[in-house]
């Protein structure tokens, strides 16, 4: 196959950023929007010696998988939504075969255990407009005029859209009011690459459940030219809270500045999920999407099985969503949290939901855990520290390993796992699972329809010294007991061989991480003796591990 070559194939499979898979003799093509099951058309946009990218040109023949018409008619050049043209309950079996093939094959769990642990996707009625929260980039068009919209697939153009079809409908209403506003005032969008002009995003949040809104203008500035106007004209909106703007003067992706200042009314909104109220500030974390949220905290609440006696460890506790929720039912819940904001915001969220019996920590998980074990072993005569149940929420890079060691050693009876990404979940399954742990239930919860996310809920029950030989038996079997990495670098290994057909060694993958920056283990890098020499690992292999690290969001 060469560039702009147009073949005609039926794709079979779906890659991990939602793209339709199809082979021709062997030599595989990645097909963005087409869906599993099509016949299409398709050319060669950039052709490696064993799989090629192509654009979709043409559907011959339509998947039954496939909706008549998207919702939204910009769902192929929007980086939002990967798989909406995809229909949803085929995005919900899609999202569970993800979850249960990185469970056994990054997991190295056997396929018994996964299928007896894995419960049905937790998915949504209506999988759209579920968006709490939405930021627009502001920018100007050729012909001068004001637009918010979002940012094209993996680049920093915007697209004017205002009526996203993930998000509520007064976004719309408020948007216009912004752009309209700036239009009279003649208040310039920012220009990213020229780095001048003031409005570069609009922040939006709505509760669900209280119908708070609250809109947050992100400038390049020190403050809005007639923002009493503004001010008045979206206070009018029902609903409207909370109209604050942060600075960002920095040349930067980030969204947000650090500073808010209020413009009118309050500079947080309150929402409920369950019966517990949270008030959210511009900065803070919240989940998404409310609806799923409540089922996802469900599982979670279900699978901690509290009965009122436990003591409660919330790793990574944001602003203190989970804890509070699981604080109706324990003796006593500790949640720990890095950002300083949050942990304020966690502890405000306590008081006024009249909850005693949970304490935040601000700092790493990591340090706060073994830090309060270590002093509770000198206040107690040398007594090891015990907790009942352990809940962690990491971000995508999944548990600090250190912090599992902890987790294990202080004997937790039960882990709940709440995961965003199933490859680190699997990869600290299996440190817990070598540590006598076994995997007792497994949920997907589709906190992101129409997109390739998914959120998993895991229990880890502590095994019984018998059962924890015999795991460890299978492991040995498995030759699964070394470390972690190890899982790793098979996983990279299958990734680049599926991919591009290549065979790469743990030595080269090595030394692509060390290129990359991530720090490697001494072992793969030194050489046996002084004078052997190390083959080096050639071009084409280290574009294709980089692209699997990128996979793996390692880089
Ligand atoms: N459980 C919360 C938040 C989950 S998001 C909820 O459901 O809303 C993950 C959180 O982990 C973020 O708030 C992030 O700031 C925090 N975090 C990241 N690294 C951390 C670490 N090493 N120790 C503690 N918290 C951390």
């Amino acid at each position: 196959m060469r560039k702009n070559d147009i073949a005609t194939v039926r794709i079979e499979d779906i890659g991990s950023n939602g793209e339709g898979i199809g082979k021709i003799e062997g030599y595989a093509l990645f097909i963005k929007d087409a869906v599993i099951g099509d016949v299409v058309e398709a050319k060669i946009m950039k052709a490696k010696k064993n799989y090629a990218y192509a654009k979709l040109v043409n559907i011959v023949t339509p998947s039954e998988f496939r909706v008549k018409k998207p919702v939204c008619p910009m769902a192929r050049s929007c980086g939002g939504c990967q798989i909406q043209e995809m229909e949803y309950g085929r995005q919900l079996s899609f999202k569970e075969d993800k979850v249960r093939e990185k469970l056994i094959r990054i997991g190295g769990i056997p396929e018994e255990i996964v299928s007896k642990a894995m419960e049905p996707i937790v998915g949504m009625e209506n999988p759209f407009a579920y968006r709490n929260k939405a930021q627009f980039p502001v920018g100007t068009d050729r012909d001068g005029r004001i637009v918010a919209g979002f940012y094209a697939g993996r680049t920093h153009s915007i697209i004017p859209n205002t009526r996203c079809a993930l998000g509520v409908e007064v976004n719309e209403r408020i948007l216009r009011c912004v752009i309209d506003f700036m239009e009279e005032f003649r208040i310039s969008a920012y220009h990213e690459e020229e780095h001048r002009g003031l409005v570069r995003h609009v922040l939006i949040r709505y509760g669900f459940r209280t119908r708070e809104i609250m809109v947050c203008l992100v400038i390049n500035g020190n403050g809005i030219p007639h923002g009493e106007v503004l001010a008045e004209r979206l206070s009018g909106i029902e609903g409207m809270t909370s109209i604050t703007y942060s600075v960002n003067r920095e040349r930067t992706n980030v969204i947000m500045g650090n500073e808010i200042r209020l413009l009118w009314g309050q500079t947080y909104i309150t929402d409920v999920i369950g019966d517990v109220k949270y008030q959210i500030s511009p900065l803070s974390f919240y989940q998404v999407n409310p609806v799923q949220t409540e089922k996802l905290y469900g599982v979670a609440m279900e699978y901690a099985q509290l009965t009122g006696e436990e003591t409660v460890w919330d790793l990574y506790c944001g602003i203190g969503t989970i804890s509070l929720f699981l604080a109706k039912k324990a003796k006593q819940v500790y949640g720990v949290e890095i950002v300083p904001q949050a942990v304020l915001d966690a502890r405000m969220n306590a008081k006024i939901n009249g909850i005693g019996n949970v304490e935040f920590f601000e700092g790493k998980a990591e340090k706060v855990l073994p830090e309060f074990g270590k002093k509770y072993e000198e206040e107690h005569e040398g007594r090891k520290y015990y907790a009942d149940v352990v809940v962690v929420d990491p971000p995508r890079k999944g548990c600090d390993e250190g912090l599992l060691r902890t987790i294990v050693e202080m004997g937790a009876k039960r882990v709940v796992y709440v995961s965003c990404d199933p490859a680190t979940l699997s990869r600290d399954l299996k440190y817990l699972r070598g540590e006598g742990y076994e995997v007792e239930r497994v949920r997907a919860v589709d906190q992101f329809p129409q997109t390739v996310h998914v959120e998993t809920v895991c229990l880890l029950s502590k095994l019984h010294a018998d059962q924890h030989i015999e795991v460890e038996l299978q492991m040995d079997e498995l030759d699964l007991t070394a470390a972690e990495s190890k899982a790793t670098y098979e996983e990279i290994k299958d990734y680049v061989l599926e991919h591009t057909g290549l065979k790469v060694s743990s030595l080269y993958i090595a030394q692509v991480k060390e290129k990359c920056g991530i720090i490697e283990r001494a072992n793969y890098n030194l050489p046996k003796s002084e004078n052997s020499r190390q083959p080096k690992c050639p071009l084409e292999k280290e574009m294709a591990i980089r692209e699997a690290l990128e996979h793996f969001r390692m880089i």
